[in-house]
């Protein structure tokens, strides 16, 4: 029976094909009952797995980096010694024997009642050791399921579209080694870094659908409308046809839209735009030269961070950093420092770390200084692949004066180490921050005086100023880049930059929607930083607009407070012919 269920639409496109279920490596586990005759063989699989933890702990210790922090190598034991506990290992055979189920049901059912056991400790510090408990499981049931999610070989392709109730962007961006049509889920906001990994994968995706995951069985025929937020199950022939056409046309219209890869990003008027690309992990750089692409405006770092254990050392990461400048060949590279925490946190960082509320907790910036040497090992990186091409170095989430002086004198201490070293580096590196929280924007006196350039980061500008968790779905509605406080805070950044002379980007998901091409470039914007694949839509707005024009209607379009009279404006805007 056809039916269709409505979500929020992360990119643009047309997906159609054949669903395949997964749960992510979270604690959503079957459950199934086993013959007497298998539960032998379950306890067997779950000694194994256990086993096979162990070996992969043993591994790590034996290979942890000699300048990994004190605790990695701490976690590391305190896995292995979860592991072997009783408590966890004898009590998870006890509950497969006695309830023949299988061996993931019980090993859940057993880490839940250690975790409510744990809950009743006074000590803070023990209670929030939990957390530990619940990576080992997840450790387990990874091994016991194999890596869970991966559709089986025969199966990948771009007819197949992911159904997950929740998806990580670390698990998202493992979509960039399978071929996959497309993919949907329960949770999930439309700036949320599972989305933003979808674009940038140039893939249909809808989010936020609540119950897809339990509605939609493996193998259903499902069609993905990205751009309208809506998938079709099982559709008739009828419905079927005429997405094919849909698809087919958009298919065509991007291929037009590839005709403007060598047209230089001008206005009417005769102003030079950048258009930048944004990127995630090294093998992104084919996909922005075959864009054309000014440079690279934002490089998050951080998904070198994800899907592995332990932390990138200085030499990989330089070698990632150093590849990418290479191969941009005389093109600026903005290399932003780790942004971890909030949705996007590495195997081995304490949960407890990122604290109760991670979106204003230890993230970024706030992070890299709590852990000097993690971040010292990034900027010595960085530094080092300055000395190959244009590297800038961009800092997230900076609100404070203190945290920019102590960035910046981290960033004297990396050099002074590199120069000890005899390593060379560009000593002249343009430092940035991102203007992403309203304070920054609100303040940005000190941003401007002791730094060469701002990026904004208008995901998280909206976020922190509607105070909306931009990760959940229950909210996403409230999440407006259009509310005339976000769109103040961005002019206001533009033309205070201007002044003092000081460049200032978007490289927010806003930089790459060809609906807010218009009104930045009205505000003053004369660098956009975007997923690749969103480039030549906004180079199309690009070269139809005349800035000059756009800059007298965009003024007047800045001081109005009704919402439903700023869009009218913004739509008239846009539909105008320069
Ligand atoms: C932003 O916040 O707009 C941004 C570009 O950074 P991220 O999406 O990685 O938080
Ligand atoms: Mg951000």
């Amino acid at each position: 029976m056809t039916f269709a269920l409505h979500g929020l639409a992360v990119s643009h496109g047309i997906a159609i094909g054949r669903a395949h279920l997964i749960s992510h490596a979270t604690l959503e586990v079957e459950h199934y009952l086993l013959p007497e005759r298998h539960v032998g063989e379950e306890l067997a699989r779950f000694d194994q797995a256990v086993a096979g933890v162990r070996t992969e702990l043993d591994a790590l210790m034996a290979h942890a980096d000699p300048g990994a922090p004190a605790e990695l190598t701490a976690f590391i034991d305190l896995y292995r010694m979860l592991l072997t506990d009783p408590l966890l290992t004898e009590a998870t055979r006890a509950l497969i024997r006695q309830q023949r189920c299988n061996a993931e049901w019980a090993l859940v059912q057993q880490m839940e009642q250690i975790v409510a056991q744990f809950e009743q400790i006074e000590d803070e510090y023990l209670r929030e050791r939990k957390a530990d408990v619940v990576q080992v499981v997840e450790r387990v049931l990874k091994m016991l399921m194999g890596r869970p999610g991966h559709p089986p070989a025969h199966a990948q392709g771009e007819h197949l579209i992911v159904v997950a109730h929740d998806l990580s962007p670390a698990d998202a961006i493992q979509f960039k080694q399978w071929k996959i049509g497309g993919f949907v889920t329960d949770l999930g906001g439309a700036t949320s870094h599972t989305a933003i990994v979808a674009r940038s994968l140039a893939i249909p995706a809808v989010v936020g659908l609540h119950h897809a995951r339990h509605l939609i069985y493996e193998d259903d025929m499902l069609i993905v409308d990205g751009a309208r937020g809506v998938l079709i199950v099982d559709p008739d022939a009828d419905v079927l046809e005429e997405y094919r056409r849909r698809k087919r046309a958009l298919e065509a219209a991007r291929a037009k839209l590839k005709r403007l890869k060598k047209a230089p990003a001008v206005t009417l008027d005769g102003v030079d735009i950048a258009l930048a690309a944004n990127i995630e992990l090294p093998g992104d750089v084919a996909q922005v030269q075959a864009v054309n692409a000014s440079g690279i405006g934002l490089f998050r770092t951080e998904f070198l961070f994800l899907n592995r254990d332990g932390m990138p050392g200085e030499e990989e990461q330089y070698a990632a950093y150093r590849g990418v400048v290479e191969a941009m060949a005389g093109n600026i590279v903005v290399i932003r420092t780790l942004d971890i925490g909030a949705d996007k946190s590495p195997r081995g960082v304490d949960i407890a770390r990122t604290g109760p509320n991670p979106a204003l907790g230890q993230r970024a910036i706030r992070y890299c200084l709590a852990e000097p040497r993690l971040f010292l090992t990034q900027l010595r990186a960085i530094l080092r692949a300055s000395a190959h091409g244009p590297v800038r170095l961009l800092v997230p989430m900076l609100a404070h004066a203190h945290e920019i002086a102590q960035t910046l004198a981290m960033i004297e201490q990396a050099k002074a180490q590199l120069r000890e070293r005899g390593q060379p580096f560009n000593a002249a590196l343009e430092i940035g921050g991102m203007i992403e929280i309203p304070a920054a924007a609100l303040a940005l006196g000190v941003f401007l005086e002791k730094l060469d350039f701002l990026s904004i980061g208008t995901n998280d500008l909206i976020q922190y100023t509607l105070a909306i968790d931009r990760a959940d779905e229950t909210v996403a509605h409230l999440y407006d880049p259009l509310h005339p406080a976000v769109l103040r805070l961005i002019a206001h950044t533009i033309q205070a930059g201007a002044r003092a002379g000081v460049p200032v980007a978007v490289c927010g998901e806003m930089a790459g929607d060809p609906q807010f091409t218009r009104l930045l470039l009205g505000m003053g914007l004369r660098i956009f930083s975007m997923h690749p694949a969103q480039i030549p839509e906004v180079k199309r707005e690009v070269l139809r607009s005349n800035r000059a024009g756009l800059r007298r209607k965009v003024a007047r379009l800045l001081a109005l407070d009704d919402p439903v009279a700023l869009r009218r404006r913004l739509a008239r805007l846009n539909a105008a012919a320069d």
